[in-house]
Formats: C-alpha cells, structure tokens, sequence
C-alpha cells in the first residue's frame, strides 16, 4: 500500500478486506482461545493496566475506574477493555466503563457506582463513538492475536448495520480516527499505544487531502 493513501481510503480498504475475510465463518469453538487470553494478559501488563485474574466484574463493570475485573471474561472480552483503555482520554479512566455507563449487553438503565461522565463532559467524544472506536480496536487485536472469532465478534457487534455505507465505498470514520491517533495502522495492525491527549488527535474526518 502506497505510503501516501489518505485514511479515507485505507479505513474503507480494510473494511472491504475485514468482510472479505470474514464471509463465511461459522460460530464454533475457537481453538486459539486460551492462548490469546494469555496474550492479551500480557499486553494488559506490558501497557500498565491493572487487572484481577480472579474477580468477576461487579454490576457489570468489567473496568472498575483501577483495575480489570477479568474473571471468567474471555479473550475477546479482555481485549475490548484495553482496546477501550487505549481509546479513552485519560482522565476518563478514573471512572467505571471509562464513564461510558453501562454496556448495552447489562440491560440496566443506571449510574454506575462511582459515577458517570455528565453529557457536558463528553464533547466531541460520545459514549457511542467511545465504544465505536474500542469495538473496531479490539476486534483488529482478535484478528492480530489470530483469534478465529473475531469474525464472529464484527457480527455480533453489529458493524454490518452500524455503518450503513458498509459496501458502498465510503470511509469508515471509526477506522480513520483510530488510524490519525496511532493505535491502528493501515494495514489494520493495532498497535499497543495509549491516547495521552483529551482531544488533540480527534478531528472530523474527511479532509480528503490528508496523507499519513
Ligand atoms: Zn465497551
């Protein structure tokens, strides 16, 4: 690939590859499981995260505001809660689910013990473009790691009808804004960075003249 592709156009060159790829899978038992739990362990470590191996998330936080509650989480579970570390402006780490307050899969309509980001907080930066961002990253670590599942993952998160332009040539603006801050290349390999700035890497996309 060119060194001079615009994002634009490597966020949609990935995705097309990513459906490509994924066409076809059917949900079975993914060999590679405990080994990529293992791995992904080990970039929780080699990132700084904390985690317990032995505590079950709590209320459904698996991200306690100090540490990963991981017990009995699978691989692809502990690998969204560093994609969503990854993603996160640092100041949102303090608190559970990154602020983000409860997932979508807990069913439950409440404030998260220790509290929640207030809407006037979020900025340019809302909870659903959060778990956008650490949906695809995490997904692309699966992928990394050699985790078959993740094709079920990009299913299951419902990306083929989050983005309606999915097969219609359009950017995908999720993909370009985890290319611009640098926690995913464009070959589509994560890379084990933090973001370290509340809104400097965040711009609209679309400037279409922007070359990496
Ligand atoms: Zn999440």
């Amino acid at each position: 690939m060119s060194k001079y592709i615009s994002l634009e156009l490597a966020s949609r060159q990935l995705a097309d590859r990513l459906l490509d790829e994924a066409e076809g899978y059917s949900l079975k038992k993914d060999k590679a499981e405990a080994g990529v739990r293992k791995k992904a362990l080990s970039l929780l470590r080699k990132t700084g995260i904390r985690y317990r191996e032995k505590t079950p998330p709590t209320v459904g936080a698996n991200w306690t505001g100090t540490f990963a509650a991981i017990g009995g989480l699978e691989a692809t579970d502990v690998l969204h809660e560093l994609a969503h570390y990854q993603c996160s402006p640092p100041k949102w780490r303090r608190y559970p689910e990154f602020g983000l307050g409860m997932g979508p899969d807990v069913g439950l309509d409440q404030a998260m013990p220790g509290g929640n980001l207030r809407e006037s907080d979020y900025g340019t930066d809302s909870p659903t473009e959060e778990e956008e961002r650490a949906s695809l990253l995490g997904i692309m670590w699966e992928r990394h790691l050699g985790l078959e599942s993740w094709a079920h993952t990009i299913e299951y998160h419902n990306w083929i009808n989050l983005i309606p332009a999915w097969s219609g040539g359009d950017p995908v603006p999720q993909f370009v804004w985890l290319m611009r801050t640098g926690l995913l290349t464009t070959e589509g390999e994560p890379v084990l960075a933090l973001r370290t700035k509340r809104k400097a890497p965040y711009r609209e996309w679309g400037n279409k003249n922007e070359t990496v």
